[in-house]
């Protein structure tokens, strides 16, 4: 996802916390695995209301399996049956749940399908936009779409509404004549029925969290491409086709790119890419069918605001390896996707723009962080040990910084590996579902390195270091002494020392040495021989870190 803006949150709330670990555990439990769910939804618009028919295809995961619990909020149920044998079943519902008694005891070598028929007024989850009328015109149709993540699919259909359960899915979703309904997978048809409606069946054939289902009713005008075997659909309000090449025209670039990278294969069968309005982010990767703001995409008629669509283009579609393919298990894990989002903006930038315009954007991503780190009342690691299920979690931390840690990350085990390491990454969780480890264990296998020191430091805790540098150059022995404290304030998340290897580059005047500092503790001392009096120093010039303040005092020159 791509926020607009950030908005914090000052309200506390309570975790469940393991038993065993005494840690907060993000995770949820799950007495069954949903394989498939079959949505048939149709609307009335006046009523901003939704007629739902909903099959839910599951397997328990232990025996004496007897009753299911899924997610379900504000949905009104008529019947719950057993299919195909049609047997009603008993159910009820409380608060965000719906509770479904089994005709009788199953256990893990049966498969389940249950058929919800219900009506809703989704709160979330579905959005009803009306016409935009000018002087009695209609200037844009109403549209109706979805937005899933964090977890809104349940205000429209009886789900296991957490990111760790995958299925596939399949939609019927009707609409209005003349109209186009955008889904997930492909588009297996297009039925007429008896009252001039239109239904649209997609069938997305590879497993996906439920965040991911999307759908979007309105009228558009499809521009296609392909890109190999891979058919691109542009999703434009008719009369817009010219915005598609300046939006949208990297578009194959992009893929080309992440293919390279990451050496994975775009892995579904289709990409389209829809703008909507009122769109409460600015562009959201549901499964092969990406949603954006119109108005971000309409940005794309101004050349300043050219490069942001890029970036937004570009970020949608790295999740569809980051995010879609590889899946955070939960929220607190939520990094692993938007992190690698943000980064992979900014890769794609190197391999088209050069290693200038990379470094660019990872140090604005930093300092993003930094300046709104300074102000944030809710400082938590990239690993969110706040993590919530709400629009809090897309945030500056899970996006900037972890964007720029990636960086940071690539430049401590070098690139080769770096790139090798996430392949093994990708290929060993693809369609399932990730964690921090599951990372660490890939860079420090590839690497051979201990990495523990780098992720306690940067994912698990908060805030970036900020250096003050004191230079004392003594004339008669043509020494500089660098004193480097670390003077970030230590609350208990902040690392009250981050190990830092930086290269400092001394400048005299008799020449240009590089030296490397191995910062570990609050204050460390460094000298060095110089071969004339220093006339600049520079931290970090190659920028492998760039989440840190520094402050370097002007040079002292020692008098005897
Ligand atoms: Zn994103």
């Amino acid at each position: 996802m791509t926020a607009f803006s950030i908005i914090f949150f000052s309200f506390t709330f309570v975790l469940p916390v393991s038993a065993q670990t005494g840690k907060p555990n993000f995770n949820r439990a799950q007495t069954f695995d949903v394989q498939h769910y079959i949505l048939r939804i149709n609307f009335d618009r006046p009523n901003k209301k939704i007629y739902g028919d909903t099959t839910v295809r599951l397997k328990p995961l232990s025996n004496n399996f007897k009753l299911i619990e899924l997610d379900a909020a504000g949905l009104d149920f008529e019947t719950v049956a057993l299919v195909p044998e049609n047997k009603i079943l008993q159910f009820r519902t409380s608060g965000e749940k719906v509770y479904v008694e089994l005709d009788k005891i199953y256990s893990p070598e049966d498969t389940i399908s249950i058929r919800f028929v219900y009506t809703a007024m989704p709160k979330k989850g579905i959005y009803f936009v009306d016409a935009e009328v000018e002087n009695g015109k209609i200037i844009r149709d109403s549209q109706i779409w979805t937005q899933g993540e964090a977890e809104e699919a349940h205000h429209w259909f009886p789900s296991f509404d957490f990111p760790s359960d995958k299925a596939t899915t399949e939609q019927y979703i009707t609409a209005e004549k003349g109209e186009t309904v955008v889904g997930n997978g492909e588009l297996i048809g297009q039925t007429e029925n008896s009252d001039g409606k239109v239904t649209f069946h997609y069938k997305m054939p590879v497993p996906h969290s439920t965040y991911l289902v999307s759908f979007i009713v309105g009228k558009f005008v499809k521009v296609s491409e392909i890109y190999k075997t891979i058919p691109l659909g542009f999703y434009v309000y008719p009369g817009k086709e010219s915005i598609v090449p300046k939006a949208y025209g990297r578009a194959k670039n992009m893929f080309r790119t992440f293919e390279e990278l990451t050496k994975i294969d775009y892995p579904y069968n289709k990409y389209d890419q829809t703008m909507v309005a009122n769109f409460n982010f600015g562009g959201m990767e549901n499964i092969t069918a990406t949603t954006m703001a119109d108005t971000e995409i309409f940005a794309a008629d101004f050349n300043f605001a050219q490069g942001g669509v890029e970036d937004l283009v570009s970020h949608e579609l790295a999740h569809s390896w980051f995010g879609n393919l590889v899946t955070c298990k939960n929220w607190a894990e939520l990094w692993l996707n938007e992190g690698f989002a943000t980064f992979m903006e900014a890769a794609y930038r190197e391999k088209m723009y050069g290693r200038q315009d990379y470094l660019r954007k990872i140090r604005s991503d930093a300092k993003q962080f930094i300046v709104d780190d300074a102000v944030n009342k809710n400082r938590h690691g990239l690993f969110n040990q706040l993590a919530r299920p709400d629009d809090s979690i897309f945030d500056t931390t899970t996006y900037q910084k972890g964007g720029a840690v990636i960086h940071t990350l690539r430049e401590t085990v070098g690139d080769e590996v770096f790139w090798r390491a996430l392949n093994v990454y990708l290929n060993r969780h693809k369609f399932g579902n990730v964690e921090t480890s599951d990372l660490q264990t890939a860079l420090e296998e590839t690497s051979g390195k201990n990495l523990e020191w780098f992720f306690r430091q940067w994912v698990y805790g908060a805030g970036s270091p900020k250096l003050d540098v004191i230079q004392l150059y003594n004339p008669k022995s043509k020494t500089l002494r660098l004193t480097v404290s670390q003077v970030q304030k230590v609350d208990g998340i902040t690392p009250e020392s981050f190990i830092l290897p930086l290269e400092i580059e001394i400048k005299t005047t008799n020449g240009t040495k590089t030296e490397k500092l191995e910062i570990k503790n609050r204050m460390e001392n460094f000298s060095f021989k110089l071969n004339g009096k220093p006339t600049e120093i520079k931290l970090d010039k190659n920028e492998k870190i760039p989440l840190k303040t520094v402050r370097i005092q002007p040079l002292v020159i020692q008098s005897k």
